[in-house]
């Protein structure tokens, strides 16, 4: 049977290359909604590609120019903007899928919405289950939702982990893969100095700017340990984190056999959206076969936790448990927004999050509001501290 998607986010990276698994696929998949925040034109382009039943924008007067330009080229496509009308498209019955791609914390109630619907979500957004992760996967269970993570990463843990039926799973480790980013060998001394562009700079992939600066801080992998703690149930003990410039292994499994398991593919976030979007099945996703005598080498080594904070910082954050790691993420989210408007430094960046998390009290997220709260809370408190920063040079 087609499945029939929501798409939160398509004008960004992961909505790019989720579109370009469905335009080879149109038997199997249609879009019933696609959504942006500001940027109209290219959702406009993509609704008269893909011919969505709505489409959803951030403020009115997106809305306005986006359903002009529709009606011009003779589009249906009907447009409404804000939080609710994205909660809208994530819920409607019109849909069985939701691809979760919106970046940060407003891809939250959407993603949630999707949950509570008993949707199949395929979640790219990992802060919605950093900042409510007991909340999201009690609501995913509770409504029968299914959900598959498209984050590379976990995406790879999930198709190393033991199939259903077996009575002992035998898990005793998930192995997080990271790049280790842009600046894996730089000369810590010159951190503060590298600016956006540097940061934006990934080695092995290419994705949108938020990411590409956790990456590079590699608050990034911190989120995905946590991330990797609520989908398979495993506490930060169990979650190692491994650093493999060659990012073709994209994760692994180890059990008490001695076995490891892992996934391996050319660095292309069309094979996570592939194999999520038709799992069970496996589908051509357009990217090349991997070619392991072309790679040759693939080389490992540890983290490195003076170089590399935040890392530690969400560590911490997850063991701490309760709204610390809604904090931490909304800390960051702050800090990065303002390392690329270049209002403070590359290094600032962790020194926020960390002021942040020491000057703000944990406590348990035992509801949404709570967390929405402690969320609120953290971004006011780094927008107070990078305002008492010097802007760099
Ligand atoms: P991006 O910046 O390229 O795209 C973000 C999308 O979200 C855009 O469509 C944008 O219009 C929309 N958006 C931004 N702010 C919004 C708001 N306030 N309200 C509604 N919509 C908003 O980001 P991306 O790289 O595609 O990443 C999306 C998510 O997927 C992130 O959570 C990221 O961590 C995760 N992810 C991305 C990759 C990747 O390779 N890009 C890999 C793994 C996970
Ligand atoms: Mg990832």
């Amino acid at each position: 049977m087609q499945k029939r998607i929501t798409l939160l986010g398509s004008t960004g990276s992961i909505g790019d290359s989720t579109l370009d698994v469905v335009a080879r696929h149109p038997q199997r998949f249609s879009v019933y909604a696609l959504t942006a925040h500001r940027n109209g034109d290219k959702l406009v382009d993509q609704c008269l590609r893909f011919a969505p039943e709505v489409a959803v924008v951030g403020d009115a007067a997106t809305a306005q120019d986006v359903e002009r330009k529709l009606r011009a080229a003779g589009s249906k496509t009907v447009v409404s903007y804000g939080p609710q009308a994205l909660i809208d498209v994530a819920k409607s019955d019109a849909c069985d899928t939701v691809v979760a791609a919106i970046v940060g914390a407003a891809g939250l109630e959407p993603s949630l919405a999707a949950a509570k619907a008993g949707k199949r979500i395929l979640l790219a957004n990992k802060e919605a289950l950093v900042m409510s992760g007991d909340i999201f996967m009690d609501t995913v269970r509770d409504s029968g939702a299914v959900l598959l993570p498209l984050d590379s990463e976990h995406n790879a843990v999930f198709q190393c982990m033991p199939r259903d039926g077996a009575q002992h799973g035998g898990v005793t480790k998930i192995i997080l893969t990271a790049s280790g980013g842009p600046f894996r060998t730089r000369e810590p001394s010159t951190l503060v100095d590298v600016t956006p562009e540097q940061a934006c700079k990934h080695p092995n992939w290419s994705m949108g700017r938020k990411i590409s600066v956790d990456s590079a801080t590699m608050m990034n992998k911190g989120l995905e340990v946590i991330e990797a703690h609520y989908l398979f149930d495993l506490p930060g003990d169990r979650i190692d984190v491994l650093i493999h410039p060659q990012s073709v292994i994209h994760s692994m499994v180890s059990y008490a056999d001695g076995s490891v398991l892992a996934q391996l593919g050319n660095p292309d976030m069309r094979t996570p959206i592939a194999h999520a979007m038709s799992f069970p099945d496996r589908i051509d996703s357009g990217v090349a076969q991997l070619d392991l005598a072309q790679v040759a080498t693939l080389n490992f080594e540890k983290p490195d936790y003076e170089r590399f904070p935040c890392l530690a910082l969400a560590m911490k954050a997850l063991a701490e448990g309760g709204v610390a790691s809604a904090t931490l993420n909304a800390a960051n989210e702050v800090a990065v927004e303002a390392f690329l408007n270049r209002r403070i430094g590359f290094m600032a960046i962790a020194q926020t999050v960390d002021a942040v998390l020491n000057a703000l009290q944990n406590r348990s997220a035992t509801s949404l509001d709570v967390v929405l709260e402690a969320d609120a809370a953290a971004r006011r408190a780094a927008h107070k501290i990078i305002d008492s920063l010097p802007v760099p040079a």
